[in-house]
């Protein structure tokens, strides 16, 4: 249900005009949540690299402007680099996103102003040709960032109004480089914004896209699991069926030919249930069945799978079974169903529905085959009827006497 909503949502945002940047509440927390730490990772490393570029402009303070290089090592190791750094250090901790776009935002005004105060405290005659360099304070935190866009907007304005200020009041530089550097620093912001305004939106498209096919692929192995379960259960007692069963057999078959572990079955059946059906009605009878099925579900192993074979005849799958296991867990059957006392008029007063069970255990590398072990246990059960019902057949395979003399052999009943 949530996956729903959230999915419908997205495909709305994917609806909505081109032009729009910020997501509905709802999905902007979805993008901020799985996009969040690996930005801050981003502008961290991008904002390590800007610094140490900024400090390398040293070397062009010494250059152009020897009377104001202890001025310049001052405000660009000793104010730029430790604030620009404090900063880094906060984002990469992990802090809300405005706060993030803010203080990564910061660090460009700051660097705008300090890089106006070094070239203002110089009258060396070509400082004021780094006023040309300020645009690449711009492309930083436009581009290198790249900030969100609205935080781009107002940091790139706030850049240029003080560069301009500075400019415009900066005596050493000639008119006509003025507005050359005034020119140069609005084109530079709006190209770098437009490459801005493009890369957020191309994250955020990219962004919807995946996380759409993420949920359409999640909900569409949920209907699969959901109808795969219906496949394989038995709509009246919710047990597996026999496609389960054939399945699960044929695994579990080739997992005892493997590690040569004994493999059992009980076929279990309801013994005259067709009187009481004609007595009760069919209706009562799927309750009944529901009501037996239950109970052999809560008596047998968790690792055993119980099935229901088809009418009233269930099969049990034992898992790592051995003929010294088998027998008490078939009794445990029998009587579970015994001590349901559901009366069976149909057949007598008093008489109450039992089961007769069927069971076969034997190792796969005998060389026989999946069938051979049902038939057996089918024998077995045939035996189990054969000798008056409400009891336990047990045929060893290893030992054929069962097949033509129900009563030889290493055969045992029990009741
Ligand atoms: P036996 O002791 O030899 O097994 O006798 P039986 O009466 O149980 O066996 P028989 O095969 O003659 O009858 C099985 C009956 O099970 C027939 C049918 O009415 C009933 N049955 C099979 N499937 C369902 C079902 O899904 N619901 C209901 N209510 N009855 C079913
Ligand atoms: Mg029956
Ligand atoms: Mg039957």
């Amino acid at each position: 249900m949530v996956n729903d909503a959230l999915l419908k949502d997205v495909e709305d945002e994917l609806g909505r005009g081109p032009w729009r940047l910020r997501f509905a509440n709802h999905v902007e927390a979805h993008f901020e949540a799985d996009t969040q730490r690996q930005r801050s990772r981003n502008m961290v490393a991008a904002g390590l690299i800007s610094a140490l570029i900024y400090s390398l402009f040293l070397v062009n303070d010494f250059s152009f402007r020897p009377d104001a290089f202890t001025t310049a090592v001052a405000l660009r190791a000793g104010v730029m680099l430790p604030v620009g750094l404090s900063i880094l250090w906060w984002v990469y901790r992990g802090v809300s996103p405005p706060v993030r776009e803010i203080l990564m935002a910061s660090t460009v005004i700051c660097a705008t102003v300090i890089s106006c105060v070094i070239f203002a405290s110089s009258t060396a005659p070509y400082s004021y040709l780094d006023v040309f360099s300020f645009g690449l304070i711009l492309v930083v935190g436009n581009i290198v960032y790249p900030l969100r866009f609205g935080y781009a907007l107002v940091s790139s304005a706030l850049s240029i109004l003080i560069a301009s200020a500075f400019v415009v009041t900066y005596d050493p530089m000639p008119t006509e480089a003025k507005r050359l550097a005034i020119f140069t620093l609005l084109a530079n912001a709006v190209f770098t914004l437009v490459a801005n305004y493009r890369l957020e939106r191309s994250e955020r498209l990219s962004y919807l896209h995946v996380l759409r096919e993420k949920l359409r692929t999640g909900n569409y192995l949920k209907d699969n699991e959901v109808l795969s379960q219906l496949s394989l259960t038995d709509p009246l007692t919710n047990l597996a069926n026999r496609r389960q069963f054939d399945v699960e057999f044929a695994t579990r078959w080739r997992e005892a030919v493997e590690k040569n572990t004994w493999i059992g079955l009980m076929v279990i059946d309801i013994d005259h249930f067709k009187a009481y059906n004609d007595h009760y009605g069919h209706p009562q009878g799927d309750d009944c069945l529901r009501q037996v099925a239950n109970a052999m579900r809560l008596h047998s192993r968790s690792a055993d799978l119980v099935v229901r074979f088809g009418g009233e005849e269930f099969v049990v799958l034992m898992a790592e079974a051995s003929p010294e296991a088998a027998e008490p867990a078939a009794e445990r059957i029998r009587c579970c169903i015994e001590a349901l006392q559901i009366a069976n008029a149909g057949l007598s007063s008093g008489a109450v529905v039992t089961v007769s069970v069927g069971v076969a255990v034997l190792p796969p590398a005998m060389g026989m085959t999946a069938d051979d072990i049902l038939s057996h246990a089918d024998q077995a059960l045939y035996q189990a009827k054969r000798l008056g019902r409400n009891r336990i057949w047990m045929t060893n395979p290893a030992d054929d006497s069962t097949e033509d003399d129900a009563t030889g052999g290493s055969d045992s009943a029990y009741q």
